[in-house]
Order: C-alpha cells, then sequence, then structure tokens
C-alpha cells in the first residue's frame, strides 16, 4: 500500500490522479489532499477518499469546508496555509506526493517532499524551470525516485535506457525530440494572433488542461518550460533537445540514438496514462486511458517549430543557454503576463514582450541556494508588474 499526498487535487492533473487512484483501492490511499479554495470539489473528494488532512490555502475557505465535513461526519482535518502544504508532504506516512500545484506556489512543497526523500511525481514544471540545480540537488542528496508526469518527460522517461544515469552522450544518446502539438494558434499569422482572447487560448485542440498552463501552450512557452525541464531532468544541453511540432500529440516525445534508432512513446492524449506509469513504476497499471486507435489517426504530421510567431519558445532557449537566475526571471515575468493576459489587461503577443523586457532589464545571477531563486523570482514579478501597468496607460 502506498500513502499519498496529491498537490493541487482540484486541478486537471489532481483530478486525473485520483480517477486512477480510485480504480486501485488495493494499492494506493490518499494520505492528503490539498488546493487553493475549491471548497465543493474538495468536500466531495474528501468524502470519497477519506484522506487523513485537506489543506486550503483561502482562510474562508478553510471554514466552510471544516463546517462542511463536520456536518458529514468526516475525519478528515482541515489545515490551512503554504506550512501545512509542506508539512503534508514531509509526513512520514507519507510514500509519494504527486506535485501538481500550478506555478511557483508549488515550488515550496515539491521541494520539501524532495528534501524528504518522497517519491515525487512531477507536474509542476515550474519548479524545474525556477530552481533545477537546487531541485536535483536535493532529489539526489535524498534518494528521492523522481518520475516525470509532463507527458512529453515521461516520454523521454519510458524511451531512455532502463536506469539511465544522467550521462545522455554516454548512453548512446544523440538528442532528445520533444514533441508539440502547437496548441490552438498553431496556423495563425501574427496578425491574427494580435486579438485573440483568453477563451480562444484556452481552447486547445487536443488536451484540457488548466488555465494557465492551457494560455503557455497557446504562446508556446509551455513548450520553452519544457525544454527547461528536460535540461534539468536528463541532464541535456539546449542544442541536445529538438522541439517538433506534430499537431495530432500521438507520440508524446522521442529519443534518437547514436546509431539512428528514434524511440517514441505513443497514446492518446489523456494524463491519466503518464500519472499510472508513476504511480506504478516500474510496474504498469490500469489507467482507464482506451487503445489508440492508429486507423482512425491514420496520419501523423511534423512540422518545425517557428521561433517568430512564438517568440515564447525563442525567449525559453535564451533563458535556459543564459542559466543561472534567468529561466527564474522567465518563469515569473510568464506567470504575470499570463494572469494579466487572463484578465483582458494585456494583449496576447504583450506576453512575450513582457518577458523580453523584464529578461533584459534583470542581471543574470547564479544560483547558489533557494533564496537566489526567491529572490529572483520576486524583482522578476514586481518589474513585470511595473512594465504591465505602462502598457495599460
Ligand atoms: P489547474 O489550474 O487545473 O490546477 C491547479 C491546482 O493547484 C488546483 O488544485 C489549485 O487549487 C491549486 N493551486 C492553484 N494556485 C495555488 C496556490 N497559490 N497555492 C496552492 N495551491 C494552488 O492546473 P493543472 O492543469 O492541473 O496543472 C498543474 C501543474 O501540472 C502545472 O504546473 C502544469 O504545468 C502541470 N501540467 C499539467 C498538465 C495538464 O494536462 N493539465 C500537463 C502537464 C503538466
Ligand atoms: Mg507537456
Amino acid at each position: 500500500m502506498q500513502f499519498l499526498t496529491v498537490l493541487g487535487s482540484t486541478g486537471s492533473i489532481g483530478t486525473s490522479t485520483l480517477d486512477v487512484v480510485a480504480r486501485h483501492p488495493d494499492k494506493y490511499r490518499v494520505f492528503a489532499l490539498t488546493a487553493y479554495r475549491q471548497v465543493e470539489l474538495m468536500f466531495r473528494q474528501c468524502l470519497q477518499f477519506q484522506p487523513r488532512y485537506a489543506v486550503l490555502l483561502d482562510e474562508s475557505a478553510v471554514v466552510q469546508l471544516r463546517d462542511r465535513l463536520r456536518e458529514a461526519g468526516s475525519a478528515t482535518e482541515v489545515l490551512s496555509g503554504v506550512d501545512a502544504l509542506e508539512q503534508v508532504s514531509i509526513a512520514p506516512e507519507v510514500d509519494a506526493v504527486m506535485a501538481a500545484i500550478v506555478g511557483a506556489a508549488g515550488l515550496r512543497p515539491t521541494l520539501a517532499a524532495a528534501k524528504a526523500g518522497k517519491k515525487i511525481l512531477l507536474a509542476n514544471k515550474e519548479t524545474l524551470v525556477m530552481a533545477g540545480n537546487v531541485f536535483m540537488e536535493a532529489v539526489r542528496a535524498s534518494g528521492s525516485a523522481l518520475l516525470p508526469i509532463d507527458s512529453e518527460h515521461n516520454a523521454i522517461f519510458q524511451a531512455l535506457p532502463h536506469g539511465y544515469n544522467g550521462e545522455l552522450h554516454r548512453s548512446g544518446v544523440r538528442r532528445i525530440l520533444l514533441t508539440a502539438s502547437g496548441g490552438p494558434f498553431r496556423n495563425k499569422s501574427l496578425g491574427e494572433l494580435e486579438n485573440v482572447t483568453p477563451d480562444e487560448a484556452c481552447a486547445h485542440p487536443n488536451w484540457v488542461m488548466g488555465r494557465k498552463i492551457s494560455v503557455d501552450s497557446a504562446s508556446m512557452m509551455n513548450k520553452g518550460l519544457e525544454v527547461i525541464e528536460a535540461h534539468w531532468l536528463f541532464n541535456a544541453a539546449a542544442d541536445d533537445i529538438q522541439v517538433v511540432v506534430h499537431p495530432q500529440s500521438v507520440i508524446h516525445s522521442m529519443v534518437e540514438y547514436v546509431d539512428g534508432s528514434v524511440l517514441a512513446q505513443l497514446g492518446n492524449p489523456d494524463m491519466r496514462t503518464p500519472i499510472a506509469y508513476g504511480l506504478a513504476y516500474p510496474e504498469r497499471i490500469e489507467s482507464g486511458v482506451g487503445s489508440l486507435d492508429l486507423f482512425k489517426i491514420a496520419r501523423l504530421d511534423f512540422v518545425a517549430p517557428d521561433f517568430e510567431r512564438f517568440r515564447c519558445l525563442a525567449l525559453s532557449y535564451q533563458a535556459l543557454r543564459a542559466a543561472g537566475t534567468a529561466p527564474s526571471v522567465l518563469n515569473a515575468a510568464n506567470e504575470v503576463a499570463v494572469a494579466a493576459f487572463l484578465n483582458n489587461e494585456i494583449a496576447f503577443l504583450a506576453i512575450p514582450q513582457v518577458i523580453e523586457s523584464v529578461l533584459n532589464r534583470l542581471p543574470v545571477n547564479v544560483v547558489n541556494g533557494l533564496d537566489d531563486v526567491l529572490l529572483a523570482d520576486s524583482e522578476a514579478r514586481r518589474v513585470a508588474l511595473q512594465l504591465i501597468q505602462n502598457l495599460r496607460k
């Protein structure tokens, strides 16, 4: 029996995780569920999975959830605050932590779980983008098992040699082929991109996801963050990672070897596959995902990415090459710009403009520890907010 903490249980990844867990009551028990403030869904999840703890961040949501659970006779204890997120991630009873909070807010509890040597199912890519060296060092030091849940990285993990030790070229790998759907705006011209709306950006052709990652997919910042994520997970340099636009999202990524072999992982675009893989690794369990209907798919297309229309992708490679605090600055500026876009405060094409200006304004510092990351993150947020204020004037 594995005891799980699901960070971000009410989100897209969180609910898919619980869907898989519910299929295997003999294998997994939920120790804690956490969310920002979604009382109703959290209440139902608590009744179904009977966790020891539920954590909410919003104080009024905490009071409501406590009342409702008490009325329902539930034994789940409701905790609040950021410290509680860490507490339920490092508790001795916990075997594995699903890191599925969106954005920089996921960093602290995910890092705490790594330091505590928990098995980590990593969906929160922002943790690696912001603090890749700090996080990977914590994983190495504690001996945590780190399973990538992002579908592309899960595919790469599956296609790399078993027990891959972080030595890409010595393992016979020539390069990593990171696939991208291209998002809802794949075929839009720069002119057409000027007036796209948040709802259009969130209407992803293949995947149903939270709003932040949906906008990231539309700008291809998601792929940029994933390039940086792949760098840290697999010790791959920027030049070792080729983005391949593949609109069908059937091949989730590939690994090319020096002998010319290319290994790919295919499947329906459903996050329950990588989640089930991470939960059961090295075994395989039923995930609820049906067979891939190759006859219906019929064809697979591949196109080179367009760095002009999708500036965010170019900026991500630039930040990865600059190293140090540049990726945390990129990530923070992106989070602020995406929130402003979702709030109808700035245009879609202002997202890369804001990020580029913030990257140009802030120095690239060495990352020696978490404090360096958090400082770069807050500086970048401050500068990004200022720029957005000026854009609105
Ligand atoms: P989502 O918006 O659907 O869910 C986010 C979850 O985090 C919710 O439970 C929410 O309550 C919680 N949360 C939000 N802000 C918080 C805060 N400040 N403090 C604590 N909790 C907070 O997001 P999602 O689509 O499930 O994505 C989650 C993570 O997984 C992201 O990092 C995303 O990049 C990554 N990811 C998602 C997918 C996908 O298919 N959705 C695929 C790959 C990777
Ligand atoms: Mg992905």
